[in-house]
């Protein structure tokens, strides 16, 4: 039987789909790995790529594109970036001509959210924000046992809720939600539920100042536990 493959772009050697050829030239296939998907379902990536045929989606992409070619200038030794991500969003919502933005925070980071929904209504924009305890409801609701909370077993524990959270920004019509350090599984669910375009601002990450990728960059070193293979 054929062995199966599966997308691996993340262990790709030729990364074809990033040609260093001229704007006249075609890409060529000839040197991707088996395993690109572009190889193993060029169906389904035509498919995707036919959405920009869309007009609305073709203007959003477009945005997005020179949202990020603005990101970066040219000198003299070279380019170089020049953007936070903060001013990135503002310059995003901009462009979009996005009036009302609403922001999806934890509770954890309401000090941010206020700094930031300051930044945003002086650069314009009305703020609708939801914080992740919205709705006050016990973690027994969705079945967390007095010994699995994190205050102790004798206090009530709001449990967060993204899926009202959600639904709140969906009712407000805002024309972007933003996410702002919800927790893993807790975004999710917020992204499974939110129906207004959505980006996020900052990911939760308790330890390294909501910095996920700190900890990746010293899995050679202190968080070498990151690299233990299990079995
Ligand atoms: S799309 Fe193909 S060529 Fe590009 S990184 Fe993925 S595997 Fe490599």
């Amino acid at each position: 039987m054929a062995e199966h493959l599966s997308p691996l772009c993340a262990k790709c050697p030729s990364v074809v789909c990033m040609p260093q050829i001229k704007t006249d030239e075609k890409p060529s296939l000839d040197k991707a790995p088996n395993f690109c998907p572009m190889k193993l379902m060029p169906e389904v990536v035509d498919k995707a790529i036919s959405e920009y045929d869309k007009p609305e989606v073709r203007e959003f992409a477009r945005l997005a594109s020179l949202q990020e070619f603005e990101c970066y200038e040219q000198l003299p030794d070279g380019r170089r970036t020049k953007n936070p991500r903060i001013l990135e969003l503002i310059q995003f919502a901009q462009k979009c001509g996005y009036k009302k933005l609403g922001l999806a925070f934890c509770g954890g980071l309401a000090k941010e959210a206020r700094m930031l929904t300051e930044i945003l209504e002086n650069k314009g924009f009305e703020v609708v924000s939801v914080r992740c305890k919205v709705g006050a409801t016990s973690k027994e609701r969705i079945g967390i046992k007095p010994e699995e909370k994190i205050g102790g077993p004798e206090k009530w524990e709001s449990m967060c809720n993204p899926i009202t959270q959600a639904e709140v920004l969906n009712a407000e019509n805002v024309d972007l939600a933003i996410m702002l350090g919800l927790c893993i599984g807790h975004d999710t669910l917020f992204i499974k539920y939110c129906r207004v375009p959505m980006t996020v601002i900052a990911v939760k990450d308790r330890v390294t100042g909501h910095n996920p990728l700190a900890a990746l960059y010293l899995s050679d070193s202190y968080y070498a536990r990151l690299k233990t293979k299990v079995g």
